[in-house]
């Protein structure tokens, strides 16, 4: 049967151990910089008032079954968030060359995206796959899964703690052609740092160049900026420029939906005379590996984002809670660096405040962030990434303090 050395005991998941760990902690003053879900300023699951909104009005619902979705999900769920993500006037839209489905969250429109690139992308020939070093740990899970061969390109710089745009542009250019260049939307995941428009500009370029396919992974849009255009404009750009592309989309975040697992995935076809055949042909086969995976998604988190997202009224108030997170994380990176600063924390802490969304990469070693949790209960991934959702108007004092004194 099944020995050991068949079925090896794994690792603990590191996030969801570090969570376990901080959970068992009697500390009064404990601090969660780990996960990565938005918190209120007493460190609270932060339900938006708009999904109160839009649930209250699905229960209050006769109607309201439990039925099976159709195996691409709501329609209007899909069909709003292709609007979304692409922007509402997308030619893409228009010209009927984007296939969406509603998938298990952003974790399941990559794997849909991973399962479908595995099965049809350049039959006969092997593609790899290029992540941003470092990525979301899940992403090498995902595809080594499908047995994609995985590679990286640069990204972070450790000297700058931005990004190193000559190291991700050079390596973008020699990946051979056809290669799949994964790239986080906005507020990427772990480090925080985004390319600016003209960098995202001069990648498109080369990739265009290249023949190179983009895979966007986009779990973060609204989160970052606050400004849902903004940060999706990446993909927009490229849907412009006339790739052929996917996007997998995560409404986890930007909804607080975390664990009703809405998403979709989309592929866009290059603007062509048989585009939309290629759509509807793409679109037959993900419904097939969609059957095989998951048979349909689930309802209630796809059924509150359709509410919001096709209702003028309920829209502007989600924008405006989306500013309250985004904001709220803003306020608090400019704390912690000026905290930082005024304790003359050695090092420079700018960074802080120049990386964008959930995540702030503070350069702490490993030996650091082990020495925070046994002297301080703060915890973080050892990686040195810090959710900047954890830090709050009570307890930023305290983890400048702890930051300080072990740096020293
Ligand atoms: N992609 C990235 C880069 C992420 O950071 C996350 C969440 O942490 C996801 C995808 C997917 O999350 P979910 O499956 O909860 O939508």
């Amino acid at each position: 049967s099944f020995a050991a050395d068949v079925v090896p005991k794994a690792p603990e998941d590191p996030l969801f151990g570090l969570m376990t760990a901080y959970r068992a902690d009697t500390f009064e003053k404990k601090v969660d910089l780990g996960i990565g879900a938005y918190r209120d300023d007493n460190a609270k699951p932060w339900v938006l008032p708009v999904v109160k909104k839009a649930d209250a009005v699905l229960r209050s619902d006769p109607n309201l079954d439990h039925e099976y979705l159709p195996i691409a999900g709501l329609q209007q769920f899909t069909s709003a968030s292709q609007k979304l993500i692409l922007g509402k006037n997308s030619p893409a839209i228009s010209e009927k060359r984007v296939a969406s489905l509603q998938t298990i969250s952003g974790t399941g429109a990559v794997h849909l995206g991973a399962l479908f690139l595995k099965k049809f992308y350049r039959p006969g020939q092997t593609s790899s796959v290029y992540f941003s070093s470092p990525t979301w740990a899940n992403h090498n899970q995902i595809f080594s899964n499908v047995n994609l061969p995985i590679t990286t390109y640069p990204y972070f710089s450790a000297k700058t703690r931005g990004l190193d745009f000559d190291g991700m542009l050079s390596s973008i250019k020699s990946a051979p052609e056809g290669s799949i260049i994964l790239l986080h939307a906005c507020a990427h995941n772990p480090t925080g740092v985004d390319p600016t428009q003209d960098q995202w500009k001069q990648v498109a370029e080369v990739m265009k160049a290249r023949n190179l396919f983009p895979f966007f992974d986009c779990a973060y849009q609204g989160f970052a900026s606050g400004d849902l255009a903004r940060d999706g404009w990446a993909i927009s750009y490229f849907v412009e420029q006339g790739f052929e592309l996917v996007v997998a989309q995560s409404y986890a975040k930007n909804f607080g939906l975390y664990g009703e697992r809405a998403g979709c995935f989309h592929f866009v076809a290059a603007p062509a005379s048989d585009a939309t055949d290629v759509a509807t042909r793409v679109a037959s086969q993900l419904a097939i590996l969609q059957r095989s995976e998951i048979s349909n998604p689930p309802a209630y988190g796809a059924r509150i984002a359709s509410l919001v997202l096709n209702d003028p009224a309920l829209f502007a108030m989600w924008e405006e809670d989306l500013r309250t997170m985004s904001s709220r994380i803003i306020e608090m990176r400019k704390a912690l660096r000026s905290k930082l600063e005024e304790l003359g924390t050695p090092g420079t802490w700018n960074h802080i405040t120049d990386q964008i969304g959930m995540f702030s990469f503070t350069g702490l070693t490993e030996a650091q962030v082990q020495k925070l949790r046994a002297d301080s209960h703060i915890y973080m991934t050892k990686n040195g990434r810090v959710s900047m959702a954890g830090i709050n108007t009570n307890n930023v004092q305290y983890v400048a303090e702890a930051i300080n004194k072990i740096v020293r």
